[in-house]
């Protein structure tokens, strides 16, 4: 996700000073100043919009297909929201049918979701929002009995330790997005937002894909996804992975996309709207796509200095880890990193090109590898400014070091508001403390390492958990292992300290 603090310290002269806390909006202040945003550049005219071809169509997911391995994983109990997920369920792919009503702002899902149970147990659960009512659920094809009180889909059948399972779950409603854990300004609900004009899109970061889906909500838990979305034309669904098929029919448009490699929940994307396609190519190959609303085709000229970010990520972290690369714009005022199909707000700040290199980056550093618990988001967002603030460095011409310098004087308050960035405050989720921490650390221990065994680590690291997760202690005890030095009183003194650390 966008740091938001510096989004507000953009965004500041257009907002009322009573909109946050009176240290917060000095912190902002100083992004402002320390983040100086090179001018963006477009390399040309827009490619003209092609309906993506004629994919076959996908047959239905065998449960014991042995491509759904890569989907498994190693469910936990969340230590900063427990409320959210069952580490009783291992969610190995979802299909997701949509149909989105505007008219009537009414959703409807028919999905199924292949999953392995990882042990005995007489129930299990999901999460799913209160709004949506649902009716019928099935195990192998046979009805069975459910409870859907609040958020929690507890179906009452027994299942068995590593059996695999296909559950049906039709339903539908008005979703409701949730409240987030957070004091932020850029965003303060999650999940399914409906636009004024009755288009939806989604954010749900650290939790809230279950306003619109049945899911185990937690990030430790990967799956495979298939979508399928039908709306009224000129409306499409956009989703993460690749466009399988467009078709409009009968005033009716049903967009199928395909994701080939495991994402978390909160990676999830999908938004409906009336959006015009670009296409283009990274100078590696990677075929880019944006999604940008149709009456507004200024924003495809900021986005498109995509394809040349990636070039420049790519010869620092190696080559993009998954077949393709999105931006869909949305009515928000956030950006997310949503795997493969960045999810960005129509906002100057969020549609900056040090936040959409702050979101690509994060393809390496939160969805190729993903936190286990939302304790160490840290893993993400560091990595994610870090790499933001070397970018706007190079293209302002400004020395990396200078434009940390100016932000090292907020670090001692971000800690004392909200925590330290691995044991932060649950209510103050995604605050400037897991952003502006690590990244001063990350760049700490460059210092110390030198140029060649650092950008090794960087680049190494996301392949070591590719498509899987990663705790605290993995990631502590692998760059000690790396560089053949004990690092752990380095990070424990930054990610888990009261104070603050020394820096050189
Ligand atoms: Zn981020």
């Amino acid at each position: 996700m966008a740091d938001g603090d510096a989004g507000a310290g953009q965004m500041r002269a257009r907002r009322p000073a009573s909109d946050r806390a009176a240290p917060l909006a000095t912190l902002a202040l100083l992004l402002a100043g320390a983040l100086a945003l090179a001018g963006c550049t477009s390399d040309g005219s827009d490619e003209p919009d092609s309906p993506a071809g004629s994919a076959s169509e996908r047959q239905a997911v065998a449960r014991d297909d042995a491509a759904l391995d890569v989907a498994e994983s190693s469910p936990v109990e969340d230590r900063v929201y427990p409320r959210v997920g069952d580490p009783g369920v291992d969610a190995l792919h979802y299909d997701l049918d949509l149909t989105w009503q505007p008219r009537t702002r009414r959703l409807s899902g028919v999905e199924t979701l292949v999953f392995r149970a990882t042990g005995d147990a007489e129930r299990f659960q999901l999460d799913l929002g209160a709004p949506l009512e649902v009716s019928a659920v099935r195990l192998d094809g046979q009805e069975v009995a459910y409870d859907h009180a609040g958020k929690d889909l507890v179906v009452r059948t027994p299942v068995t330790r590593d059996r695999r399972y296909t559950l049906d779950v039709e339903y539908a409603g008005t979703p409701k997005p949730v409240a987030a854990p957070t004091t932020r300004t850029d965003f303060s609900t999650l999940g399914w937002t409906i636009t004024r004009d009755d288009e939806t899109w989604t954010m749900q970061e650290p939790f809230g894909a279950y306003s619109w889906y049945a899911v185990n909500d937690q990030p430790s838990d990967k799956a495979l996804y298939d979508f399928t979305i039908t709306a009224p034309a000129p409306m499409l669904g956009v989703a993460n992975g690749t466009l399988e098929s467009r078709r409009t029919e009968d005033g009716t448009t049903v967009t199928k996309w395909h994701l080939d490699e495991p994402a978390a929940s909160y990676l999830v994307t999908v938004a409906i709207g009336d959006f015009e396609e670009t296409r283009e190519r990274s100078q590696s190959g990677v075929p880019v796509t944006y999604w940008t609303p149709r009456d507004q085709p200024r924003f495809v000229r900021r986005l498109r200095v995509a394809a040349d970010e990636l070039d420049w990520i790519e010869e620092r972290l190696g080559a993009y880890p998954f077949s393709s690369l999105g931006i869909v714009l949305v009515d928000s005022r956030s950006g997310m990193e949503t795997q493969t199909m960045i999810t960005l707000g129509a906002a100057n700040y969020a549609t900056s090109p040090g936040v959409i290199v702050h979101e690509m980056v994060h393809q390496w550093y939160g969805n190729q590898v993903t936190p286990v618990d939302w304790r160490d988001v840290w893993m993400n967002e560091g990595m994610a400014m870090y790499l933001q603030l070397a970018w706007q460095a190079d293209h302002a011409d400004a020395p990396l070091g200078d434009v940390l310098d100016r932000l090292a004087p907020a670090e001692p308050l971000l800690r004392l508001e909200s925590g330290p960035p691995a044991d932060y405050d649950p209510a103050t989720f995604g605050e400037g403390n897991i952003y502006i921490i690590p990244a001063l650390m990350w760049h700490e221990l460059r210092e110390r390492l030198g140029e060649r065994e650092f950008w090794a680590g960087l680049r190494a690291w996301p392949g070591v958990h590719e498509n899987g997760n990663a705790s605290y202690d993995d990631i502590t005890a692998w760059w000690s292992e790396h560089t053949g030095r004990d690092l752990s009183a380095f990070f424990d003194a930054w990610l888990l300290g009261e104070k603050s650390p020394p820096r050189d």
